[in-house]
């Protein structure tokens, strides 16, 4: 692609060709499951393969990630699972942050175990710690960064670095902080996967995923992991997702400016024990996030200061915020990963008692934080 494309650009034109589509400003669902080759070499044949609705949208995350190539899968596990299949065999030794999304978690420790693949699980802050766990057989590093409960960075130049030295591939997994806000393919990481559920999509009506590489590695994937797994995005869920990149680069400016106020307000809150929010000074890690990501989305955790049932208390008193999973969306959502746990399984998963995460939505600040300070008072 052309260097030098705004992201404001690709988000709304680039990719796109409304001759190709009877002027129509908003590309159409090519709703086909297969395409005829009777008159004609327009290189399509099978959904399954690809699909010309969902090319628009892997043009434009390529781009936006500053990758040679995308492709979009039925989820974002979906798109990390072809991933790391990609990087591992039947003995192979993965590495991966202790506090990686879960899901992702539970493919690495008990899935792929029964084919052979070992992880070994670390804090992910400590380069040493990392290049200790290296192995003759370790031919992936897994990262987050930040990871998404307790927002913890692993330094993306320096892993990719120690990567490349010993032959191993590095993935990342880039859905909190968007191609808007960090690039990791710029700092020498081989492949980037999203969840298009959260930002990308951004309405909370879309569930997709996206891996972006280089051609050599993501054509591998494509007649590999996605044509056998055949975990691709429909044309439908493709048109969603177009529709939501289009405002992506304008909603997370909003979301980092209601959250940045949120996270302050939280920090100097007498009642919030501990703000965990890379964007903020206080963060252990707030150099390296400057130095690797150009802006902060809307997504942290607090610990308020309380027990389990003063805390469930203060969540039940929020007017403005779902309680569920997920996050991402235009909406404000709280869940509770530290609530009801033991001293045990806090260390183990290494989430602190009593935290809570929100996802700051896209209603004011002003309305968000007042909603916040009134159910602090049932704590
Ligand atoms: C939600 C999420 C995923 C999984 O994405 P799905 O689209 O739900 O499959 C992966 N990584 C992170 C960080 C997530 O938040």
């Amino acid at each position: 692609m052309d260097e030098g494309l705004s992201k404001e650009y690709i988000c709304t034109c680039y990719g796109e060709d409304s001759d190709m589509y009877m002027g129509a400003v908003a590309p159409p669902i090519f709703q086909s499951t297969v395409f005829s080759r009777k008159n004609g070499s327009h290189g399509y044949t099978y959904t399954r393969v690809s699909n010309p609705t969902t090319e628009i949208v892997e043009k434009k995350i390529a781009a936006l990630e500053g990758g040679e190539e995308a492709r979009c899968f039925s989820s974002g596990m979906a798109a990390i699972t072809a991933a790391i299949m990609r990087c591992v065999s039947a003995g192979s030794h993965v590495i991966a942050p202790r506090n990686v999304y879960l899901c992702t978690r539970k493919l690495l420790e008990n899935y792929l175990r029964r084919f052979g693949v070992e992880t070994t699980f670390v804090d992910g802050t400590y380069i040493t710690e990392i290049e200790e766990s290296i192995r003759p057989n370790t031919s992936l590093i897994y990262l987050e960064s930040p990871v998404s409960v307790v927002f913890t960075l692993q330094d993306l130049e320096k892993i990719a670095g120690i990567a490349k030295t010993n032959g191993i591939t590095t993935v990342i997994d880039n859905t909190w902080a968007t191609p808007i806000f960090q690039n990791p393919l710029k700092f020498g990481i081989d492949i980037v996967v999203h969840s298009a559920s959260k930002y990308l999509g951004g309405h909370s009506d879309v569930l997709g995923g996206v891996l972006v590489s280089s051609k050599k590695i993501v054509d591998e994937i494509t007649s590999n992991e996605r044509v056998l797994m055949g975990a691709v995005m429909d044309p439908h869920q493709s048109w969603l997702l177009l529709r939501g990149i289009r405002t992506l680069p304008l909603r997370m400016a909003k979301h980092q400016e209601n959250a940045m106020k949120v996270a302050e307000f939280l920090e100097k809150h007498e009642k919030v024990k501990k703000v965990l929010y890379p964007g903020l000074k206080s963060h252990p890690q707030h150099e390296l996030a400057c130095k690797q990501m150009t802006g902060f989305s809307g997504l942290m955790s607090f610990v308020p200061d309380g027990d389990d049932k003063r805390i469930m208390r203060f969540v039940k008193s929020l007017k403005l915020f779902h309680e569920c999973p997920s996050w991402g969306g235009y909406e404000c959502i709280i869940n509770t990963p530290g609530v009801g746990i033991s001293d045990k399984t806090s260390k183990e998963i290494g989430v602190p008692k009593g935290l809570v995460r929100v996802s700051v939505g896209l209603s004011s600040a002003e309305e968000i934080i007042g909603d916040i300070d009134n159910a602090l008072k049932q704590i």
